[in-house]
């Protein structure tokens, strides 16, 4: 490649990331125009809204994109590592090294040259400092945590199946903190995911409230990100799948398999899922000199570069970003990502013409959220719609196609709908769930 041809770099390859590098490969590493690298510390994507249906069973490997073959699709470098910090003077991204099972060292501490950094590594959870979170809670912030949080699922149900489950009660409670759209949606997923293993051989779960599910919730309602109104259809389809949900609890520390609330009660949960707000992606906290904002992520200007380097862009979870129009930083969503994939395709193609840049203007289309594989509830917004609440089957739909854009976007519609057709055929063939 051409010495003079500016290097794009781009580290994170989730919702906006590896949307970003599919359309910058397409308009300007095919043509020559700029060498385009995607750096991350997985080998393969998974849209992280879907994350809960990892957890729950119900998609499995197959739906996982390799960073290997769609880099070698679409024309561009992937590199392993984890990003470590940035050398603003010799402008290199600093990575440390990856490691594999058992410790085996996959890439090494190394250095990626760039003259334009887009850093798109993200969010995690955050615990609010709450004692006992990170020793007792599991999360679902990454691919390797759903996964972990699948098998310790169907692990404590076949041990209350076969008796190894030393449980009194004889019954088993998850517990989830949070009654954001994360939470809810893993609510309704996990009542379905155990219903279908009560189906698939493990027979007490049959047995009615043999398996409780809990969430827990700071504030007086649920979904608090969308209108009242769905709030409170969340909670009535909630009770309908027998979730059980307590609204203004605090949960001020957690022990092995006991939650403690602010109100000296208690509750326990043979697994406590934490899934309350999020925070910056700690590995943030090494790009110093650069600014940070809400919940520690780095602060952008309304071109996306961040306030002090002007060859360095951020976006989605990771940046905290302006909403002009609500005066606050706009929400940890995957429809913000994507929007700032689309507009930092042609914000980058500026850049690399030497023409002045732009400012991002997001477009809130409205949330759904998914309730079973079934059902979702949300209000979508446009336009020519206004605000439309959309609940049920036909809610469904539209959620499910909120996941097809992207894999639209990533790997080409002709692709995304044989990939749709294809996890179709598969569910008539294997179990609905991953059984192992
Ligand atoms: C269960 C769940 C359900 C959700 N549902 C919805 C929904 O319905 N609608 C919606 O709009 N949003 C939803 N969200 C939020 C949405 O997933 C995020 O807002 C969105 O994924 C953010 O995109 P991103 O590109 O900023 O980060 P991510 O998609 O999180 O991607 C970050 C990437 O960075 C990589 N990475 C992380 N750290 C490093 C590092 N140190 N070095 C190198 N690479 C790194 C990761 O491997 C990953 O590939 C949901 C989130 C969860 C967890």
């Amino acid at each position: 490649m051409d010495a003079q041809v500016p290097r794009i770099v781009v580290v994170g390859g989730g919702a906006g990331g590896l949307n970003l590098v599919t359309r910058l490969s397409r308009s300007l590493g095919r043509k020559g125009r700029a060498d385009i690298t995607l750096v991350d510390e997985n080998l393969s994507h998974i849209w992280k809204p879907s994350l809960h249906e990892f957890a729950a069973g119900t998609k499995g490997p197959e739906e996982e994109i390799s960073f290997l073959e769609h880099s070698n699709r679409n024309g561009y470098k992937f590199r392993l590592g984890r990003f470590a910090g940035i050398d603003y003077q010799e402008r290199w991204v600093m990575l440390d090294p990856v490691l594999g099972a058992e410790d085996v060292e996959l890439s090494p501490a190394r250095a990626a040259p760039y003259d334009v950094l887009v850093l798109a590594i993200g969010s995690r959870s955050n615990d609010f400092g709450t004692p006992g979170v990170i020793e007792h809670c599991l999360f679902l912030d990454t691919p390797t945590e759903a996964k972990r949080l699948q098998s310790e699922i169907l692990n404590l149900c076949l041990r209350m199946e076969t008796g190894a489950l030393e449980n009194e009660k004889g019954s088993i409670r998850l517990a989830i903190v949070g009654g954001g759209a994360t939470g809810v949606e893993l609510a309704a997923e996990l009542r379905e995911a155990t219903e279908q293993l009560g189906r698939n051989g493990i027979d007490k779960l049959r047995i009615p409230d043999s398996v409780g599910i809990s969430v827990i919730e700071g504030s007086d309602r649920l979904v608090g990100a969308l209108p009242e109104n769905i709030s409170k259809k969340v909670l009535n389809e909630l009770g309908s799948l027998s979730v059980d949900v307590l609204l203004g609890t605090r949960v001020t520390r957690v022990t092995e398999k006991t939650l403690e609330f602010g109100d000296g009660s208690s509750l326990e949960a043979q697994i406590i899922v934490w899934a309350a707000g999020i925070q910056s992606n700690k590995a943030l906290a090494s790009a110093a000199d650069l600014e940070v904002g809400s919940l520690g992520r780095l602060r952008v200007r309304p071109t996306l570069q961040t306030t002090h380097q002007d060859r360095i862009f951020v976006m989605g979870d990771a940046a905290d970003c302006l909403w002009q129009e609500m005066n606050s930083p706009l929400p940890p969503r995957a429809q913000v990502a994507s929007q700032q994939a689309a507009f930092l395709e042609e914000q980058l193609k500026r850049w690399v013409r030497g023409d002045d840049l732009k400012e991002f203007r997001y477009t809130d289309h409205g949330s759904l959220v998914a309730l079973s594989s079934s059902s979702a509830i949300g209000s979508l917004m446009g336009r020519a719609l206004g605000t439309m609440t959309l609940k049920g089957w036909l809610a469904r739909r539209a959620y499910k196609y909120l996941h097809y854009r992207h894999e639209a976007a990533v790997q080409g519609h002709f692709r995304a709908l044989l990939r749709t057709v294809l996890s179709m055929a598969m569910r008539r063939v294997r179990p609905r769930l991953k059984l192992h």
